[in-house]
């Protein structure tokens, strides 16, 4: 799966002046962070860095390489660090190194990859942990998307969740919003302008104590089940591969509304045996997990920061549930036979900690999910350990070699980056039910 196309040899690093030009320093070399560890990477850490990934220059931070002639880390204070965001389906296994300088501003909600530059090409460290093309790059034409949108609010002008989207597909570019108007795979539906957890990074609601912006507004009303079914039904009826899922980034917790989904997943299913029904969500409610499983629902994405209930606590700082509520609520689907994937926050130096990499282990044998989607987690990463108080006193084991070593002790789960669609899930849960 991983896709085998390395550098000869280690990338250089890439710099940016202060006219904002980002361009290679030949005397140094790329090097990586994997937690507080500066790590020499090798050219087979490296692969070419995916179409559709983005580049940005750190304000405030000087970026850190390794002298060529000197083997010595080195901190190069006249220019300003760049890291790269990768595109989706990938997964990073280091961070970019930098030095930052005091009054730095806060780093927006993306993950900081770091990059360099060889023989006109850039290089990252991450490998390609998902087959499935849905969100690359390429196969999305602005044109048809909007056509597809002017397409669906003439058919339903007075649907609201179709509005919604629409400013998600055309303002924020979302992928899943843009597949839906394309009428294809994964649809979402976002239903709750709440939550009930207080994530650090929270991308549909910053406080401005936080001095960042969160990178989409949340929806500003609950669907009617109608509404919601109107969409669903005309996707999985029509749609290729077709998903509908709740539990977007651009809306609360939808557990919140979990009366409004029982009773659009029963609408929807009266009038179509089309498709997957998912819900991407904190899982903080067993009770309403159970209710979703017995109207229809077929899968489940749990979102974790970490699979130790400290960490959880510190980042999702959860409001009346509990960590147990969320473990409580993978046993219930579980129970039903219905696809659980964890959505697993991809942190170099904290995922691959010989304590967290130990308790993922331990999770995956009692709980037996099906599924992990390994996604980089978007959060300026100083940021993060600051605010849990992280001490970095555990072995690294390396994110590649974790992943490797799931795969390897844990044949039955499916590893990705996406929600899989029927032909997957019935695949594996019929192979694991043997
Ligand atoms: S659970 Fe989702 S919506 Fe709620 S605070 Fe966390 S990221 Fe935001």
């Amino acid at each position: 799966m991983n896709k085998k196309v390395h550098p000869d040899k280690i990338p250089y690093l890439l710099v940016c002046d202060k006219k904002g030009n980002i361009f290679e320093d030949t005397a140094y070399y790329t090097v990586g962070k994997a937690g507080n560890k500066i790590v020499k990477l090798l050219s087979s850490d490296f692969i070419e860095l995916p179409f559709g990934s983005d580049m940005f220059f750190l304000p405030g931070r000087n970026p850190v390489g390794l002298n060529i002639k000197t083997e010595k880390i080195e901190i190069i204070k006249s220019r300003l660090a760049v890291a790269a965001f990768v595109a989706p389906a990938y997964t990073i296994t280091h961070h970019a190194v930098w030095e930052t300088k005091k009054n730095a501003p806060r780093l927006p909600l993306f993950a900081f990859a770091a990059v360099g530059w060889l023989n006109h090409k850039f290089y990252v460290p991450a490998l390609r942990i998902e087959n499935d093309i849905r969100q690359d790059c390429e196969q999305f034409n602005q044109k048809k998307v909007i056509a597809g949108y002017k397409k669906m609010i003439k058919i339903k002008p007075e649907n609201r969740i179709i509005k919604h989207l629409s400013h998600c597909a055309l303002v924020y570019f979302c992928p899943a919003a843009r597949n839906y108007f394309l009428n294809r795979w994964e649809a979402p539906l976002p239903t709750s302008p709440i939550c009930n957890s207080q994530c650090l990074g929270c991308i549909s609601y910053q406080p401005k104590e936080h001095k960042i912006t969160s990178t989409q507004n949340r929806i500003t009303f609950i669907p009617a089940p109608c509404e919601i079914a109107e969409v669903a039904v005309e996707h999985l009826e029509t749609a290729a591969n077709p998903i509908v899922s709740f539990g977007q980034g651009c809306e609360g917790e939808p557990l919140l509304v979990w009366k409004t989904l029982r009773d659009a997943i029963v609408l929807i299913r009266k009038k179509t045996q089309k498709g997957i029904i998912n819900l991407n969500t904190n899982a903080s409610k067993p009770e309403a997990v159970e209710a979703l499983c017995k109207a229809g629902l077929q899968s489940i994405r749990v979102s974790l920061n970490s699979v130790r209930e400290s960490m959880y606590n510190k980042y999702y700082k959860p409001q009346k549930y509990t960590f147990n509520d969320v473990l409580e609520s993978i046993k219930i689907a579980r129970k039903h036979k219905i696809w659980v994937s964890v959505n697993y926050f991809v942190f170099p130096g904290v995922t691959d900690s010989n304590e967290e990499f130990t308790a993922l282990k331990k999770f995956l044998t009692e709980y037996k999910i099906n599924m992990i989607q390994w996604r980089n987690f978007n959060i300026d990463p100083e940021w993060y350990i600051k605010e849990l108080n992280y001490k970095y006193d555990s072995k690294l084991l390396g994110v590649n070699n974790i992943i490797q070593n799931i795969k390897k002790k844990f044949p039955q789960i499916y590893n990705g980056y996406y929600n899989p669609g029927k032909e997957i899930i019935e695949r594996y849960l019929g192979l694991v039910r043997k």
